[in-house]
């Protein structure tokens, strides 16, 4: 048979130790039918979207064909739910294989929502069409945010029903990574492994994610300092744009830095460090405000997993992670700090920037400012729209502000381009996601979606058309809710 969509699977994970992973194949589901394809991203990864859209593409993102050259598995992982420790794994997920791209990358292929695995714990390992769109759409608004992200390469409906509090409509994601490893990976390889598996498993991370450092005298460490700094980065980036992950649990966290499991996730309006949107974290654990730490209780976590393989001495390996650990709030405030100074315009450093920041923050939860928006003035330089701008202590920041970006070389238009290509104009907004999502769940309409994705593919841009999506829901009384997608 030839190959018409390109795949070019490699089936690297399958050479791990068998304790990693179970492998399996998808249930075939009845009818299934391609929902959307993300055509440019296909393409990136040598796949023929022409091809895709035709049989043997929606067998394949349905589950019901396996792919020339895959190798389907499940992945075992555990991890801190809440903070509690759980084993877990891939409970409705399948990994077909890596696809090499035509310039030589490796990235995952997996179903999301294929079916019960030996890991789904009596869940059914299905998934709902709007949660699964849910994922595409911000995932991809991330990816053209410039954030690091797993993405998504289609959504096919299996002509099935999911049974959850109602009946609704099935259908699996293709998700596209740089891999699926996790901090819960090694919290599984550390709990449950013998310690050649838990090398096995740093060894394959090293050489997939950070070759650079294979040779250092102490590699392992090096993995764990190059983990915590990606997700500095990552999580300030996160903050910048007022994303709230949600579910921030050990096993939603990567080893390559890129943010994953789109669940109960949202973009925050008005400005409050305590916004949390999931209906199931009562307790705020991952208010937008916590993030940070959260990733560094994290990072914890992942370090203790390394220990074995840092010294044989357990004393010094914990001094020697604990160094790098410890380091990981500055990063973190380094990142942060520097896109902060991107959003207001500053190129240089001042030792008063900080505090400037945190002025126009406090103002802005005090006058319960959009967060998205009061960016997205301050950049056209039209302090209009939000009730932040009319006080007197605004008029007193601007004046502190104006005077800041006097003290530096650029000029004015220098210091709005700075601002436009760091404050996105267009977010996925809570009502404008639900709307699209009701459009082709309800009326298998995706036109709304496809509007919506194409406005959020250009989140920098500034065009007149884009305007709609600015706009704030007419505020109804009831707060946003976000359900986990199972
Ligand atoms: P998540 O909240 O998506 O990160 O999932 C947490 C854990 O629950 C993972 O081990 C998932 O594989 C598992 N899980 C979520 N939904 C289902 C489902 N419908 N059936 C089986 N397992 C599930
Ligand atoms: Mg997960």
């Amino acid at each position: 048979m030839t190959n018409k969509i390109g795949w070019n699977l490699d089936n690297s994970y399958t050479r791990l130790p068998q304790i990693f992973y179970t492998s399996l194949t998808p249930e075939p589901v009845e009818f299934p039918k391609l929902a959307i394809l993300n055509e440019r991203l296909a393409e990136t990864l040598g796949l023929d979207a022409e091809a895709l859209k035709g049989e043997g593409g929606v067998s394949v993102f349905a589950g019901n064909q396996i792919p020339e050259g895959a190798s389907p598995l499940s992945q075992a992982y555990a991890g801190h739910q809440f903070g509690h420790f759980n084993m877990l794994g891939d409970g409705r997920a399948i990994l077909l294989g890596e696809q090499i791209t035509p310039e030589g990358e490796r990235f995952d292929i997996q179903l999301k929502g294929p079916g019960s695995t030996p890991y789904s714990r009596g869940g059914d390992g299905r998934a709902a069409l709007g949660p699964m769109l849910r994922e595409y759409i911000i995932s991809e608004a991330m990816h053209a945010l410039g954030i690091p992200t797993t993405r998504s390469l289609a959504v096919a409906t299996t002509g099935e029903a999911v049974i959850r509090e109602t009946h609704l409509p099935g259908a699996v994601l293709t998700r596209i990574a740089a891999s699926h490893l996790r901090v819960g990976t090694f919290q599984f390889a550390a709990a449950y492994g013998k310690p050649e598996e838990l090398r096995a498993l740093a060894d394959y991370a090293i050489k997939r994610h950070y070759p650079d450092i294979e040779g250092d005298e102490n590699p392992y460490l090096s993995l764990l300092r190059e983990v915590v700094k990606r997700q500095a980065s990552l999580i300030a980036k996160w903050q910048l744009v007022g994303f709230i992950h949600g579910v921030m649990n050990t096993d939603n966290m990567t080893i390559s830095g890129e943010t994953i499991d789109y669940g109960p996730c949202a973009f925050m309006n008005e400005y409050d460090p305590a916004t949390v949107f999931s209906s199931i974290d009562t307790q705020g654990r991952y208010s937008y405000g916590n993030q940070p730490g959260i990733g560094g209780w994290n990072l914890s976590r992942f370090a203790e997993s390394l220990l074995v393989l840092i010294d044989d001495d357990q004393e010094k390996a914990v001094e020697l992670a604990q160094d790098v650990i410890t380091g990981y709030p500055k990063l973190y405030t380094q990142n942060w700090l520097s896109g902060m100074r991107a959003k207001l315009g500053l190129f240089n450093e001042d030792s008063e920037d900080e505090a400037l920041i945190q002025e126009l923050l406090d103002l802005m939860q005090k006058q319960r400012a959009d967060y998205t928006n009061t960016f997205r003035s301050l950049t056209l330089g039209k302090t209009e729209g939000e009730d932040l701008f009319s006080t007197p202590e605004f008029a007193k920041w601007n004046d502190k502000w104006q005077d800041r970006l006097g003290r530096q070389e650029q000029s004015k238009e220098d210091s709005q381009e700075l601002m436009r290509n760091n404050n996105p104009s267009v977010i996925p907004r809570n009502h404008r996601v639900e709307e699209a999502l009701a459009a082709a769940v309800e009326r298998a309409d995706y036109t709304v979606t496809e509007k919506l994705l194409s406005a959020l593919s250009k989140p920098y841009a500034y065009l007149a058309e884009q305007e709609e999506y600015c706009a704030l829901p007419v505020p109804s009384g009831v707060p946003y809710r976000t359900y986990c997608g199972t």
